[in-house]
């Protein structure tokens, strides 16, 4: 399923359909659980400034801790906790954690930008807005470093709802950026209504790039177009060196993938001290491997 939707397409059928309807029980009381133990942990996945190399900034990606303590990825749980409400509790605790460690990667490199996720459900959540500001206020963090990414989903499709909660994010100078761009909903409407300052264009449309030339011209054009209303382009799950000079070559700003890292414990990347890659020695190692 798409990440950050109900994925009850995947049952169909009256078996699957109670096979959906048990598991959403069961994550409910996982994620209950969980909330009460406080059992989530955030990685963080650096996102790069592809003609620089530079890290311009961390995406923090939330964890649930199983009673093994094992790592759940967020597409296992988040869709059920957005059809069951637990997405504010879920997001309010990540803002919490993520705001806190924010002054720590700023103490090694003062332009990072944070990224976080917000569901479209909790960007109507007054209470998240209110947590947000008193983040700013309390730890004097730089808001305009602070991008707040939503998916976008059927829920933001009001345009006029979104853009009411969308611009109080853009009033605390916070940034915002449109998740998953191109993933399904991919309408145009928000790049042109909303006060977007990012745009993530989605891992499935990104991998087309290198097979499909229509992708690849689709995406040149949208490149053009962002340039052109002073909005960044971000691409998403980037693996591979060749499709990463594509990207470069139709201008698109910076990069997320395996190519670079996968998300890492805050430790680890405060312990590396790494944030500048070698671009043209990604290049010479991947020749060197396909040699
Ligand atoms: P997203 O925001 O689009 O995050 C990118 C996802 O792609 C992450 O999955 C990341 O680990 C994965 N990824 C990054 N680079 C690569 C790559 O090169 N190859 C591949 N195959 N995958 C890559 P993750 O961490 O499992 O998160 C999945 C989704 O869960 C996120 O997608 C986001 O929509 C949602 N999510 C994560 N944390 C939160 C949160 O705190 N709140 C909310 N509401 N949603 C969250
Ligand atoms: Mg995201
Ligand atoms: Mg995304
Ligand atoms: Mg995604």
């Amino acid at each position: 399923a798409r990440d950050g939707e109900t994925n009850w397409h995947v049952y169909n059928g009256s078996e699957r359909m109670l096979s959906y309807l048990q598991d959403s029980v069961d994550w409910r009381k996982k994620t209950e659980q969980a909330l009460l133990e406080g059992n989530f942990r955030l990685k963080y996945q650096p996102i790069v400034n592809i003609n620089t190399g530079a890290v311009s900034g961390y995406e923090a990606l939330v964890r649930m801790i199983d009673e093994e303590s094992k790592l759940i990825v967020p597409s296992k749980f988040i869709p059920f906790s957005e059809s069951d409400g637990n997405i504010g509790r879920i997001d309010k605790l990540v803002m919490n954690k993520a705001l806190s460690d924010f002054p720590i990667l700023l103490r090694q490199k003062p332009d990072l930008e944070l990224h976080l996720n917000i569901s479209a459900k909790s960007l109507t959540d007054p209470a998240i807005v209110s947590l947000l500001q008193q983040y700013i206020t309390a730890l004097s963090l730089p808001a305009q470093q602070i991008v707040i990414e939503v998916t976008e989903t059927a829920a933001i499709n009001q345009v006029n709802i979104g853009k009411h909660y969308a611009r109080q994010i853009v009033e605390l100078g916070c940034r915002l950026a449109i998740d998953d761009f191109g993933a399904g909903y991919g309408s145009l409407t928000y790049l042109a209504e909303f006060p977007v300052d990012k745009v993530k264009i989605d891992a499935s449309f990104v991998r087309m790039i290198s097979s499909s030339e229509g992708s690849s011209r689709l995406l040149s054009s949208l490149s053009q177009f962002c340039i052109g209303m002073n909005k960044v382009t971000v691409a998403e799950g980037v693996e591979d060196v060749d499709v990463l000079n594509m990207l470069r070559d139709m201008g698109i700003n910076e990069a997320q993938g395996f190519i670079f890292s996968r998300p890492e414990d805050l430790s680890d990347i405060i312990e590396a001290n790494f944030y500048q890659y070698d671009i043209a020695d990604i290049n010479a190692t991947q020749n060197q491997k396909q040699r």
